[in-house]
């Protein structure tokens, strides 16, 4: 009966684990499909496999002699771990910190082998191999909630990964009690939901994985769909959505929302002079201006070729007037070839705008008369 038992764990242990392997799949072929700025794909699936090989190993136990069960096992499982904090690092384009982080694991192997071979004490190995695994969770954590915006398949993750690492906390706990009876596969209760939780909580974490690449993929296609390439900024459509939806808003409420209408300057000039490509230069940088100047309410869209539109909720005429001088005056100290000028038009929502065209049309009106006294300036409709 206890060897069946025992052999059940194992089996349960070594099936359940297979959703790694699996879901590694899945991470490989989004790897091969999804755009290329979708990065760290390789090394979630990789760190899924090496943990996978890690588990089998561990459930050796007894088969195989206990440097390859339980000393690699253990190893490995960290070395996984610390795999997906690397795709992680990757995904988020930042540095990474392995460098840090692997004489870490070897010392931690280290000393894992002493509690084994040297001084066998499985308490404290349990307490070295949990400790560094709930570091590792934490180390994840730290640097999604820091480095990235934190949406919905961000927080699943994390989520996740603090599950995880309350399961190695609760199974060190544990053993330090003396719950586990002195192995992973003693056939406790304790041990079967540990196992259980852990199994879970490192396939929810796959599954955050793949949230977190499918959203940065409908993200990019959302703005290849919105923005402008040579710009950046909303193309019309979606520039009209967002300011449609600003002013029922605002209308409700009877805020104050201004838009800017602004038009550069004897534009055919610059690309009749310079060439189209000193033109594209002039545009790009116009945008690269003006958008130091906006806050993130704020939206800017390009509404034809060289004629663009700020949306400013919350925004009086006045504070309108401030933001589109800074942006005027700091397209004046453009360089020397791409030297431009804008004109502009402000309007503020008034309760006879009864359609966003009426709105854009003063601001539009107030442009016209910018250009016709003398360009480079702001009017107000
Ligand atoms: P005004 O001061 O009255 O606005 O004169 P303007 O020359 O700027 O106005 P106009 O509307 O006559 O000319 C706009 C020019 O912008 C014409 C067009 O060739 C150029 N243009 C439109 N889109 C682009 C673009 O994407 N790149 C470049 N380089 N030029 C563009
Ligand atoms: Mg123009
Ligand atoms: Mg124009």
């Amino acid at each position: 009966m206890g060897a069946i038992l025992k052999l059940d764990a194992r089996t349960i242990l070594v099936m359940t684990a297979m959703m790694g392997p699996l879901m590694a799949v899945v991470l490989y072929s989004m790897r091969r499909n999804y755009p290329v700025s979708v990065r760290g794909l390789g090394w979630w699936a990789g760190g899924a496999l090496v943990q996978f090989v890690g588990i089998v190993l561990i459930a050796t136990r007894d088969v195989l002699p206990t440097v390859f069960s339980i000393l690699l096992g253990n190893v490995l499982m960290m070395a996984g771990s610390l795999m997906w904090v690397a795709g992680t690092e990757k995904f988020l384009g930042r540095p990474s910190s392995m460098r840090i982080w692997l004489p870490l694991l070897a010392l931690v192997s280290l000393a894992v082998a002493a509690l084994l071979l040297v001084w066998p004490d499985y308490v404290l190995r349990v307490l070295v191999i949990n400790g560094s695994m709930i570091a590792i969770a934490l180390l994840h954590s730290h640097r999604l909630v820091l480095h990235s915006r934190f949406e919905f398949a961000c927080r699943f993750l994390v989520l996740a990964l603090m599950a995880s690492a309350c399961a190695w906390l609760v199974h060190a706990t544990g053993a330090v009690i003396g719950y586990t009876g002195g192995s992973v596969f003693a056939p406790t209760s304790f041990n079967v939901a540990c196992n259980a939780a852990l199994t879970v909580t490192t396939l929810l974490t796959l599954i955050g994985f793949v949230l977190l690449a499918s959203e940065r993929v409908r993200d990019e296609f959302e703005r290849l769909a919105t923005r402008d390439s040579l710009t950046g900024a909303l193309m019309r459509r979606a520039w009209n959505a967002a300011a449609q939806l600003e002013m029922d808003r605002h209308r409700r409420h009877g805020r104050d929302l201004s838009l800017v209408a602004m038009d550069l300057d004897y534009f055919k000039r610059i690309n009749d002079t310079f060439g189209h490509q000193a033109g594209d230069k002039a545009l790009m940088d116009f945008v690269d201006r003006a958008s130091t100047h906006l806050r993130s309410q704020d939206q800017m869209g390009r509404l034809g070729g060289e004629e663009f539109v700020l949306l400013l909720p919350e925004t009086s005429a006045q504070d309108a007037w401030v933001v589109a001088e800074r942006i005027r005056h700091s397209s004046e100290l453009a360089e020397n070839e791409t030297r431009y000028t804008v004109s502009m038009g402000i309007a503020t929502l008034q309760t006879q705008d009864h359609s966003l065209q009426a709105l854009l049309g003063r601001a539009d009106e107030a442009l016209y008369r910018a250009k016709a006294n003398g360009r480079n300036r702001i009017e107000f409709a």
